[in-house]
This record gives structure tokens, C-alpha cells and sequence, in this order.
């Protein structure tokens, strides 16, 4: 018995009682409190049967189960899920709801006293108030919490009922307060909506606990670990940082990554008085506390300080996959086990069998596996999904590290306008002279689209950086502050998207139009310069062209969204590279190629 766990303990009794949380101790006080809590441990696991099964070889007693109720994401987080999409698993393997509650059951009668929902996002699970009340149900055989942990997107209208069915312990993701780089990180819209759910949950009495699960990535939020801080002063709610963690497909870079540490020594640098708080017991963060501020703080470090002694934690993927630890590829199928009729006594073995093949401790950073262990959304969610990826709506920026080097000799630009340029009129001028919009009440409303590309010019250094080619791996401090922003061309493939949303909002006159698609691509060249280009290149010039597709039903085309798209993706890279590059990139050939619909007809022209 640890103190921890004696504290986590008293606070646990107090709680029940309805007296004070007893948080924080004196020296004094901790020790009473740690004898007490110690002897009333003991008379409950003398009383309360653990099976063998969930101890493994390392005399870990594993009580706490993690359940994923789906694959399915109303968010696509970066650092969650590949950008090229996960291929989900056929719906017939999914477990059901009556196959979970029969595992829950069997878990929670051989000594799991916590279960937390989890996914994929868990609030996208059709009938999720009822796999709630079941669980509820277990209470009388030793469940003691119904946690959920979600995005938030989709919370804030059914948390009441989720806390009127059993739930007690809410985690929230939320990553950045800026909705902009919301989107960056999330590809999706929805900050309003989790702010929302936060509101909601700060003020559902039946909650127990509310915290809110912060990913903290270096050059993207890791600015933000400050305006976090601030919201514990006045919000009953433990904001958690966590470590930047590799899974398949996300692009884990250590340099991405901050350590706790460090997290720790800037959050003490604003708050000198931050004192250590007791950790919940077995709690994977390590918490602490500003006086006077009503919130807590926590960090978890997986990466740089892993838990792995203490770790008391089973997890069961949507496809009722056991899994014991998150960062081992090892699975095994209890949903196969129990559709070939296995009995529970059967079910228990081979999650016995499952929980003493559990290793001591996870991989080091650098070589945990993420080849064959799934990317996290399929593990929160057997086999290795690698050969199994599919294109979900494409990001295709991903494959430019892959394979994407295009030589190409320039073209030389040629018109091939099927629309007459003589009508020199220009139509935001109203006949008064001044600027105006076009009023399109009577236009028909048609199919448009358009597409435009442009290019940045970037010098060799900065192209192996962005295609990792060449120099790459350079220890050079500016190209890995520069490489250290991140994906390149993910970022700027988002950015070119979000541009595009609101281009009425840059442009002043542009028409705020219903866009059906938006699809962007970013594609590295290496080209025959006309003219020799600064350095040693060997007659090349480095490139990258940015193409956007856009797509609506309206009255109007779509080309200034086109072209706005694209000017803002290569702003973007140039901002990403500006620190490698910056006195020698240049922007330019910013045209449309392509364009149908509407009554000036379609034309194409080459880029
Ligand atoms: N969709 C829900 C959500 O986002 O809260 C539940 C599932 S999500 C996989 C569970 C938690 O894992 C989230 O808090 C998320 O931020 C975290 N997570 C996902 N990928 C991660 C990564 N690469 N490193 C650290 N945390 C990660
Ligand atoms: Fe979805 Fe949660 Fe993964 Fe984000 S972290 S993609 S919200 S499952």
C-alpha cells in the first residue's frame, strides 16, 4: 500500500461521506490519514475477491478497464489518426452492446473497480445511455466509476443524460482556446461546440470529476500551456498536459514532443508558489496545485517518465481485442473467444493468459513499436492496419514524404479561354463608380468549380527538409527550429482549406458561398531553372505547387476561393520555412487553371 493510494483513499471516503475533500495534508494529518486509509484497504481487499487473472507477473493488480466503444471519429487529430485515414473494421466485428456488457460484467467480478468509455469517440456509439445504465447496474458486484473520456463535439445536449444513467468522471479533449488552430489540429471544425460541453460539464452536480486532456505539441499549442494554467483559477476542473506520444502514422518526432519537465518548470516560472497535490491513486498524472486557484493541474508524462510500476490499466478495443498495454502490439480476441461459445471461466483464461504475457515496462521513446501497434484511434481502439489503410477524404500531403518528387521542365503558359476577353467591365464597380457587390438575386443557381495553383520557390536546403531527402537529418539549429513546426505540408494544406472557407471574410466584396469540397494537394518539384538561381543547385530551382480544387452549387463561381486557397498554402509554407529560407523564397504563378459552370462558360489554361 502507497501513500498514494491512502490518500486517493480518504479523499474517496470523504467524498462518500459528503464532508470536505480532504485534498491536501500536512505532514501530520497524511500520516493518520495514510494509517486509516491503510487499514481500510486492507479490511476491503480482504473482503473483495480479485481473481489471479488480473495480476500479472509483476504482482500488478489490474482494476481498471478501458473500454472503446467504436472506431468512428468526429475529428480527425493529427496526432490520433493517420492522415491518410484508418480502414474500419467491418461492422459485424465490432463488439456489441450486449457483448460488452457481458465482458464489463466479467471484469468487474474479478476485481475492476473502474471502467472509462473511450474510442474512436465514444459519443458517436448509437445507444451509448444505455451501455451506461447497463454498467450502472454493476455497481452491487464492485464497480465503483463510470468514466468517459471524448472530444466534446457532440456532448453538450446528452451529458445530463449520460450523469442521470451512472456517468461520474468526465475527461475532455481540448487541445488549443484558439479555434483556428483547432482546426489545424482536429482538421475540423467544433471549438464553439466543446466549449459548450465544458460549460455543461462544469455545472452537472452528478459529475465527480471533470478534466480536461491537453496534448501539448511543440510549435503548435505548447504557447498556450500558460492560458490552461489560467483556467484553474476559477474552474473546478484538473487540466492535464500529456506527452506527445508515437503511434502509427502520426508523425512522432521527439523534437515535437515536451517534456513534463519542462511543461513544469514554465508553468512554476509564472507560479513560484506551486505546491506538489496528492495523486489519485494509480493516476497516470502527476498533480499539481496552485494556491488559490480552485482547478488542479496534472501532468503525464509517458514519454519522458513512463508510469509503467504502477500501471493497473486493461484495455479492450471496439473489436473486443484485449490489449495490456498501449504501446504493445499484442492482442488478443474476446470477441472471437465469445462468438465460438466460450464460457466465462474460458474468457477469463485467456485474459489471464493475456494479462501474464504483460511486459515490465513499455519500449523507450525511440523504440516503441509503431509499425504494428495500431495508430490510437483504432486502440482507445489485432492485426497491424498497415497493409489495410484506405483513403478516408483525402490529405494527400502525407505522401509527399513518401514518393512525390516530380523533375519536370517548366511548361510555358498558354491560354486556352473559351470565354471572350473583350468585356473589359469590372463588375464590383456600381454605375455610381464606386465599389459594390454583384447582386446574383436573379442568377441561377448552378454547379460551379474551379481550380488554381501557384508555386513557391525554395532553395535546395529547405526542399530536402520539407520532402526528407538530402540533408534532412542536419544538425543545423535553424532546421530543426524549422522542422520542429511540424508537417510542412499538412499544415499548409489545412491552412489552404481554411483560407478557402473564408474568403468572403478577406475579400471585401466576394459573396459568402455554400462550398461543397474543397480539395487541396501540395507537390514538390525539381525543375530545369531558366535562370541560374542563387547557391549551388546545379542549374535545378526547387518548388512546391500548390493545386486547389474547389466545388459549390451556386450563383457565383468559386475561383476567388480557389485562388485565395492556394495563397494561403503557400504563405504557409513560406511561414513554415521562413526560418531556413526566408530571404530566399518567392511566391508566384498564382493563376486559375480550370474553371465550369456558370454563364461565362468553362476555360482551361495551363499551369
Ligand atoms: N475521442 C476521444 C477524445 O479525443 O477524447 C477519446 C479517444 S482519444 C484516442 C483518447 C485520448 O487520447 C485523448 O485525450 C487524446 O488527446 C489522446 N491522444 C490521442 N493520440 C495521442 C497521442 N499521439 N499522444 C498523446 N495523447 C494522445
Ligand atoms: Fe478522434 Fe479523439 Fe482521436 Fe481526436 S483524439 S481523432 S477526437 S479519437
Amino acid at each position: 500500500m502507497n501513500y498514494h493510494r491512502a490518500s486517493w483513499l480518504c479523499s474517496a471516503i470523504s467524498r462518500k461521506h459528503g464532508t470536505a475533500c480532504l485534498r491536501y495534508y500536512s505532514q501530520g494529518t497524511r500520516n493518520t490519514a495514510k494509517a486509516k486509509a491503510q487499514s481500510k484497504i486492507a479490511h476491503i481487499d480482504a473482503e473483495r475477491h480479485f481473481s489471479p487473472a488480473l495480476v500479472d507477473s509483476f504482482h500488478r493488480k489490474h482494476d481498471y478497464l478501458r473500454i472503446s466503444l467504436t472506431e468512428r471519429c468526429n475529428l480527425r487529430c493529427f496526432y490520433c489518426m493517420p492522415s491518410e485515414g484508418v480502414e474500419l473494421s467491418p461492422a459485424d466485428h465490432i463488439l456489441t452492446d450486449d457483448e460488452i456488457i457481458r465482458l464489463a460484467n466479467l471484469f468487474v467480478r474479478s476485481g475492476v473497480t473502474k471502467i472509462r468509455l473511450t474510442g474512436g469517440e465514444p459519443t458517436v456509439r448509437k445507444g451509448l445511455d444505455g451501455i451506461i445504465r447497463r454498467l450502472n447496474e454493476l455497481r452491487p458486484l464492485g464497480l465503483e466509476s463510470i468514466g468517459m473520456t471524448t472530444n466534446g463535439i457532440a456532448l453538450h445536449r446528452r451529458l445530463p443524460s449520460y450523469v442521470e444513467n451512472g456517468l461520474t468522471h468526465l475527461n475532455l479533449s481540448l487541445d488549443t482556446l484558439d479555434p483556428f488552430k483547432f482546426e489545424i489540429m482536429t482538421r475540423r471544425p467544433g471549438h464553439d461546440a466543446v466549449l459548450r460541453s465544458l460549460d455543461v460539464a462544469l455545472h452537472s452536480p452528478g459529475l465527480r470529476s471533470v478534466k480536461l486532456n491537453v496534448v501539448v505539441v511543440k510549435g503548435l499549442n505548447d504557447s498556450e500551456v500558460l492560458d490552461f494554467v489560467r483556467l484553474t483559477a476559477d474552474k473546478n476542473i484538473s487540466v492535464r498536459f500529456i506527452e506527445f506520444m508515437p503511434f502509427t502514422g502520426n508523425k512522432w518526432d521527439k523534437a515535437k514532443m515536451i517534456p513534463s519537465s519542462q511543461l513544469l518548470e514554465i508553468v512554476s516560472g509564472e507560479y513560484p508558489s506551486i505546491i506538489r497535490a496528492p495523486d489519485e491513486l494509480n493516476d497516470t498524472a502527476r498533480s499539481w496545485k496552485i494556491p488559490g486557484h480552485v482547478g488542479s493541474l496534472g501532468f503525464i508524462s509517458s514519454m519522458s517518465d513512463h508510469f509503467c510500476s504502477s500501471c493497473n490499466r486493461l484495455r479492450l478495443t471496439a473489436d473486443g481485442q484485449i490489449k495490456v498495454c498501449l504501446f504493445d502490439a499484442k492482442e488478443v480476441s474476446l470477441r472471437d473467444e465469445m462468438r465460438r461459445g466460450a464460457s466465462d471461466a474460458e474468457l477469463l483464461n485467456v485474459i489471464g493468459l493475456a494479462v501474464q504475457g504483460k511486459q515490465e515496462k513499455h519500449a523507450g521513446m525511440e523504440d516503441i513499436d509503431v509499425i504494428t501497434n495500431r495508430p490510437m484511434i483504432l486502440i482507445g481502439g489485432t492485426q497491424p492496419r498497415k497493409s489495410r489503410v484506405r483513403s478516408l477524404p483525402r490529405l494527400p500531403a502525407h505522401a509527399y514524404f513518401l514518393d512525390d518528387t516530380l523533375l519536370l521542365p517548366h511548361l510555358h503558359r498558354r491560354w486556352s479561354s473559351s470565354s471572350s476577353q473583350s468585356d473589359l467591365r469590372l463588375t464590383h464597380i456600381g454605375s455610381d463608380g464606386r465599389p459594390c457587390m454583384v447582386d446574383v438575386g436573379n442568377k441561377d443557381v448552378t454547379k460551379r468549380s474551379a481550380t488554381a495553383s501557384g508555386r513557391i520557390y525554395i532553395p535546395r536546403s529547405a526542399y530536402n527538409l520539407v520532402t526528407g531527402s538530402g540533408d534532412a537529418d542536419s544538425t543545423d539549429k535553424t532546421i530543426q527550429k524549422a522542422r520542429s513546426k511540424g508537417d510542412v505540408m499538412t499544415v499548409a494544406q489545412l491552412a489552404a482549406i481554411m483560407g478557402c472557407k473564408r474568403t468572403s471574410d478577406l475579400i471585401p466584396l466576394c459573396h459568402p458561398l455554400q462550398i461543397s469540397n474543397v480539395s487541396v494537394t501540395l507537390t514538390p518539384e525539381c525543375g530545369v531553372s531558366p535562370v541560374p538561381p542563387p547557391g549551388d543547385q546545379g542549374g535545378l530551382e526547387y518548388s512546391i505547387k500548390c493545386t486547389a480544387t474547389v466545388a459549390c452549387e451556386g450563383k457565383t463561381g468559386v475561383e476567388m476561393e480557389a485562388l485565395t486557397a492556394v495563397s494561403v498554402g503557400l504563405l504557409t509554407v513560406w511561414d513554415m520555412l521562413k526560418a531556413v529560407a526566408g530571404k530566399e523564397m518567392k511566391i508566384g504563378e498564382i493563376i486559375v487553371t480550370h474553371k465550369t459552370g456558370g454563364k461565362s462558360g468553362d476555360f482551361t489554361r495551363d499551369a
